[in-house]
């Protein structure tokens, strides 16, 4: 499975919002940032299959309406899936009614399909070969959903240290993981969670929604297994 880091930062941060995109085929969150990556590299956007957000917090899919007008006019675009929480569906229509009003009913209607994520949704059933285990993981007071793609890369979203972000770890082999903060607070880890994570899961570990101060500190750490990559940098794992 190939893994490009499209950002590994916060808003906080001088680097691009957390974004990972996966066998160049799927798309999770599309905070700032995360479309002018795409453009950086290169990437063909018909390639796109699915969109994958974690949670309706803006640093998750603001860059979203700029990312399907450009999708709008590509030309032989199959239809994307949109997967995310409920209300998402309503936000980005408001959202785009923003950009250009009443500019993607057509789009919407013939090109997009919407599959939206319940607390009780226990994974995701669209493509035969990728089987994606979702989690719903404890980000305070809105709901935040994990996501475990062919028990080989998990990614957390945003999240406190809590009882599913273990089984994110359980089931998978490389964990892109919340390292917002020095130390953790009820809505991110921090530094001192991670610690805590590796006294039971030896995981790789993949730092992202880092803050700037963050960054710095966990270079400074050397935590064996805990990578910390620049925006853009792929790996296959
Ligand atoms: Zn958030
Ligand atoms: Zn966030």
């Amino acid at each position: 499975m190939k893994v490009r880091l499209l950002g590994t930062g916060s808003i906080y941060s001088k680097y691009n919002c957390a974004s990972e995109l996966i066998d160049d085929k799927i798309l999770v969150d599309v905070g700032n940032g995360v479309l002018k990556e795409l453009r950086k590299i290169n990437y063909d956007l018909t390639k796109l299959k699915m969109i994958m957000i974690t949670h309706l917090h803006a640093d998750h899919y603001a860059d979203l309406p700029a990312l399907l007008i450009n999708l709008e006019v590509e030309k032989n675009l199959k239809p994307i899936y949109i997967v995310g929480p409920k209300g998402l569906k309503e936000n980005l229509i408001g959202l785009c009614n923003i950009y250009y009003h009443d500019y993607f009913d057509r789009f919407f209607k013939e090109k997009i399909k919407f599959m939206e994520i319940l607390p009780e949704t226990k994974s995701i059933e669209i493509f035969n070969d990728y089987d994606i285990m979702v989690q719903k993981v404890d980000h305070y007071n809105i709901e935040c959903y994990g996501y475990i793609i062919n028990n080989k890369v998990g990614i957390t979203g945003d999240t406190c240290l809590c009882k599913e972000v273990f089984n994110i770890f359980e089931n998978s082999e490389i964990v892109i993981t919340d390292i917002s903060m020095i130390k953790g607070t009820k809505y991110h880890m921090g530094i001192d969670d991670i610690q805590t994570i590796r006294k039971t899961y030896k995981n790789k570990i993949i730092a992202t929604h880092l803050r700037d101060d963050t960054r710095e500190e966990l270079k400074k750490k050397y935590l064996e297994d805990v990578i910390i990559k620049e925006d853009g940098e792929e790996m296959i794992i």
